[in-house]
């Protein structure tokens, strides 16, 4: 088993962490990317300026091998968007000599299991390799999976019952995901429309900004809660101003008018018709031509099927996590640090670390899967004492703890 080596799914921030420390320990390791790059993902969403600081958004391991290559660190103090994450720290660590030859582009996972046994089998579990399908066919055996494979991909539905809304398939075509690039390359698709943006986390707060600078469209915002003070957040009170101002801005164009809100909206049906869209919650419409669905993301679990996890019922992530990440009881600061303890599933030797271990909690921070990957790494080199001392120093906010979640969609943080 030794001989094998570790399988990271996914070369995003936290996958990427994982492969540094696993760099720096001298284990064999192996990252396997779907996207054509690393950040696949983090590009997507390019465009969106991070509301932590570069101090807050670089791993250790990392930085240590980086600045052996002559790498230049980013002002502590500036805010990157998604592209200067990718460009000035996940692309050149991707590209480091100790770290490129490890990683693998057009990989996509399509299943992880162990070699010869389902999950109904018991005996040899632990010494049996791990098998890593790709979508090509190609089976890879490992020692450990480290599963960074994030929920990008993955987003809540429109439904409001955590199912597809009446109608929801059919409008397929109205709809976009969370974070569009509204004043850029997707402009044309949004300029001039009446647009209504579901969901009342981050994503929906940056959407809805950004389509208050369009000129000619009208912008209406639909939440499920009664209220937007979630979304607000801590404001000036904001430890990190940048995630601050971003709610003080959003009520300034609520109360100017410039966004129309919609409170107590649970979308139900949505019908196309020859003037647009229409979204129901059963006694009020709402009209529109194009839809965000801002509504937050699920983790997919269908790859580790075949792997016996302890999933919470609720968050779907580990049971041990849950009580740590409940967004009805945490914001993204006031998570306790934690490592593989919390991690750790039944089925030996697999670990879903990054955005993917919150499940569908929307508190997740980069600095809290740097953190995880540091601690799932040492316990796979056997340093039992590295990977129980888990530490973090994340900005405090108010924001989740205060306003429990009713709303189920985006966060504070995604
Ligand atoms: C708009 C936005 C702003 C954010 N701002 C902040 C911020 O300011 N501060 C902060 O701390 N956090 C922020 N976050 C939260 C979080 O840090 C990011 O979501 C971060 O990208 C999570 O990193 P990750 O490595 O866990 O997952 P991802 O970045 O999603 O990376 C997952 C990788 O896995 C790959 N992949 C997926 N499926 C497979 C598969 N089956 N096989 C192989 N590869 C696969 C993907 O292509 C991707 O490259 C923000 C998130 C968003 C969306």
């Amino acid at each position: 088993m030794n001989d094998l080596p570790v399988v990271v799914i996914g070369a995003g921030p936290v996958g990427l962490a994982a492969a540094a420390h696993l760099t720096e320990r001298g284990i064999p390791y192996l990252v396997l990317e779907s996207g054509d790059g690393p950040a696949a993902t983090v590009r997507q969403w390019g465009h969106v300026r991070l509301f932590s600081p570069w101090r807050f958004d670089t791993d250790t391991a990392a930085r240590r091998l980086l600045a052996d290559s002559g790498w230049v660190e980013p002002d502590p103090d500036v805010l990157p968007t998604g592209d200067d994450l990718a460009d000035d720290y996940l692309r050149p660590l991707a590209d480091l000599p100790a770290v490129k030859p490890n990683l693998r582009y057009d990989a996509r996972v399509v299943a992880v299991t162990r070699v010869g046994l389902d999950r109904l089998r018991t005996a040899g579990r632990d010494t049996t390799p791990f098998l890593v399908r790709l979508s090509t066919g190609e089976d890879i055996h490992a020692r450990a999976v480290v599963d960074a494979s994030g929920t990008w991909w993955t987003r809540n539905v429109l439904g409001a019952a955590g199912i597809p809304a009446h109608g929801e398939a059919a409008a397929a075509s109205t709809v976009d995901g969370a974070l569009p690039d509204v004043l850029g390359r997707d402009r044309d698709r949004f300029a001039g429309t009446r647009t209504v943006v579901v969901g009342a986390g981050h994503s929906a707060a940056n959407t809805l900004l950004s389509l208050a600078e369009l000129p000619g469209t009208s912008v209406t915002w639909a939440i499920r809660s009664g209220s937007p003070a979630r979304t607000y957040g801590g404001e000036s009170a904001d430890a990190l101003p940048a995630r601050g101002a971003l709610g003080a801005r959003l009520r300034e164009h609520v109360e100017n008018g410039t966004v129309t809100l919609v409170t107590g909206f649970s979308v139900q049906r949505i019908t196309v018709t020859g003037d647009g869209v229409e979204l129901s919650d059963g006694t009020r419409t709402i009209v529109a031509d194009r839809i965000v669905a801002a509504t937050g993301y699920r983790p997919d679990h269908t790859i580790a099927s075949e792997l016996r996890l302890d999933l919470d019922p609720v968050l779907g992530s580990t049971r041990a996590l849950a009580p740590l990440i409940d967004p009805n009881e945490h914001s993204c600061g006031t998570v306790p640090p934690h490592g593989v303890d919390e991690l750790t599933h039944p089925e030996p030797g697999y670990y879903a670390i990054g955005v993917k271990s919150y499940g569908r909690a929307p508190t997740f921070l980069l600095a809290t899967g740097y953190e995880q990957a540091r601690s799932v790494v040492a316990a796979l080199a056997g340093d039992w004492d590295a990977a129980r001392d888990v530490r973090l120093d994340l900005p405090e906010t108010g924001v989740c703890n205060s306003n429990p979640v009713v709303d189920g969609s985006g966060g504070c943080c995604g």
